[in-house]
């Protein structure tokens, strides 16, 4: 089944693209919900978030295993939600497979949202590519951006990111006030293992990206990816690999409060 999925621009153009403010009241219910839901299972959360933000809650997915996760769940509570991939011109084709054989199985059409330059032009505006030389800017010009147009007139956004994959991960809330980009952030997997992921993906047969079977354990554009090696401990040892980055900056921990934990 395919389904109509509103974006963000008709919400802009029906007047309805306000944003919500953190008052002390939301920071407070943000709180209590993050606390309350503590030990709740992933399918618990997302239906809280789709109870609590309707049409307003928006999702972010790479197409990684906790994506792939998080969006059969969806599929059985709210497979209407807007849900969008920054597709940055630099995608594995084995990400955007996923992204169909995820439509076909789940009627779930996730929107491929694109820079405004292609990467010919942006290589060129930049007398090369810029991941080689400035991968912060090209992670904002091609990713930040985007999340910002994905989430125009949203309340609210769905990530998977899991507290053990990372330090600074291990800090995120069930539910908590994302400062950056202005949205209640949910993170329904925020408590899950990557084996528990596993798990849940053989269970119930869940499409994913094959690159993890050969040794990838985080996906995201192929020049700055790579496999791990055995031995290698950290999930996203193969994410600019040797640059010190580790982050493209959707997720900054430290700037969510509202947390209750
Ligand atoms: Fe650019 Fe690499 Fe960031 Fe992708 S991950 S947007 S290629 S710097």
């Amino acid at each position: 089944p395919q389904l109509k999925i509103a974006r963000p621009e008709d919400a802009e153009q029906t007047g309805a693209g306000k944003q919500l403010t953190a008052t002390p009241e939301l920071l407070a219910e943000l709180a209590e919900v993050s606390q309350r839901l503590e030990t709740a299972a992933p399918s618990e959360i997302i239906t809280w978030a789709v109870e609590r933000f309707g049409d307003k809650l928006t999702m972010a997915t790479a197409f990684g295993l906790e994506g792939c996760t998080i969006l059969s769940l969806l599929a059985d509570i709210a497979p209407q939600t807007y849900v969008f991939n920054l597709d940055t011109g630099y995608q594995f084709q084995q990400t955007l497979d996923t992204r169909d054989r995820i439509a076909d199985k789940y009627g779930i059409e996730v929107d491929l949202l694109k820079p405004e330059l292609s990467v010919p032009e942006y290589e060129a505006l930049h007398g090369g590519p810029l991941y080689k030389t400035n991968p912060n800017q090209c992670c904002f010009d091609r990713k930040i951006k985007l999340l910002h147009r994905g989430a125009a007139g949203k309340h609210a956004w769905m990530s998977g990111i899991r507290r053990d994959q990372s330090a600074d991960r291990a800090q995120a809330p069930i539910v908590g006030w994302d400062k950056k980009f202005e949205l209640v952030k949910i993170s329904p997997l925020a408590n899950w293992t990557n084996k528990d992921v596993w798990n849940h993906i053989a269970k119930n047969d869940v499409p994913y990206n094959p690159l993890f079977d050969q040794g990838y354990t985080s996906v995201g554009c192929w020049p700055c990816t790579r496999a791990v090696s055995e031995g290698e401990t950290d999930e996203r040892a193969g994410r600019w690999s040797g640059t010190g980055k580790v982050e493209c900056g959707l997720h900054s921990i430290a700037e969510q409060d509202g947390s209750g934990i």
